[in-house]
C-alpha cells in the first residue's frame, strides 16, 4: 500500500484525490490519497500532489505550516500549474518574498498567457496520449536543463515534463490533468510503485 498526499491548502484538492483513486483503481495499485495540511501529515507519504492555485500563497502557507524542508525530502512529487511553479529552479515574474522549493531543473515563467481571462482549454498531444487540457493563468515552461524529459509540447511550448534524480521523481504541468484525465495521475503512480 502506497500513501499519496495532496496539498490541500487550496486549489483543485478534490480533483486530485478522485483522480489519484481513479487512477489507482485502473491500474489495481493499493494506494491510499490523504489531505495534506500539517508537518505530520507529510509523515509516510510515498507520493506528493502539489495542486494548482497560487504559488506565492503555497509558499506563504507552507512555511507557516513549516512544512518546507519536509516536503523537499518526499522522492515523488506531482505539481501541477502552481505546483509546477513550485518545483522549478528558477522562476520569471516571481513576487519579491516568493520561495519555491528548487527541485526540478527548469526555468518557468508565471502568468505567461496572461491574465485570468486568458485562461483556455486546448485538445494537447502528449507522450501519455492526447487530452483535453484546461490553462488556468498558467506558467509557461520556457527552458529545461539537464535530465529533464519533455512530455508534451503545446506548439513550441513545453508544458509538461518529468525529472529522475536517483530515486526521486518529479512530475511538472503548467495544466491541470486532473480536471479531463487519469493519465498523468496513472502515470505518477507507476513511478511510485516502481
Ligand atoms: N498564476 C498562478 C501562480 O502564479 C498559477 C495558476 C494555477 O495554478 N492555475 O501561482
Amino acid at each position: 500500500m502506497k500513501r499519496i498526499g495532496v496539498l490541500a491548502f487550496h486549489g483543485d484538492v478534490i480533483e486530485h484525490l478522485q483522480a489519484t483513486r481513479a487512477a489507482a483503481e485502473k491500474l489495481k495499485l493499493k494506494t491510499k490519497a490523504v489531505e495534506v495540511r500539517t508537518k505530520n501529515d507529510l509523515d509516510n507519504l510515498n507520493g506528493l500532489i502539489i495542486p494548482g492555485g497560487e504559488s506565492t500563497t503555497l509558499f506563504k502557507l507552507c512555511q507557516q505550516a513549516g512544512m518546507w524542508e519536509k516536503i523537499k525530502q518526499i522522492d515523488h512529487i506531482f505539481g501541477t500549474c502552481a505546483g509546477a511553479i513550485m518545483l522549478a529552479k528558477k522562476i520569471l515574474h516571481k513576487e519579491a518574498e516568493q520561495q519555491v522549493l528548487e527541485l526540478m531543473n527548469l526555468t518557468i515563467d508565471r502568468n505567461a498567457y496572461g491574465r485570468q481571462t486568458e485562461s483556455f482549454e486546448k485538445k494537447i498531444k502528449t507522450q501519455l496520449g492526447p487530452m483535453e487540457a484546461v490553462f488556468i493563468r498558467a506558467p509557461k515552461i520556457i527552458s529545461v536543463g539537464r535530465g529533464v524529459k519533455i512530455l508534451a509540447k503545446n506548439n513550441s511550448e513545453i508544458i509538461a515534463c518529468e525529472q529522475k534524480i536517483g530515486r526521486k521523481i518529479y512530475l511538472a504541468t503548467c495544466f491541470h490533468p486532473e480536471l479531463t484525465t487519469t493519465k498523468f495521475h496513472e502515470y505518477f503512480l507507476k513511478e511510485v510503485f516502481k
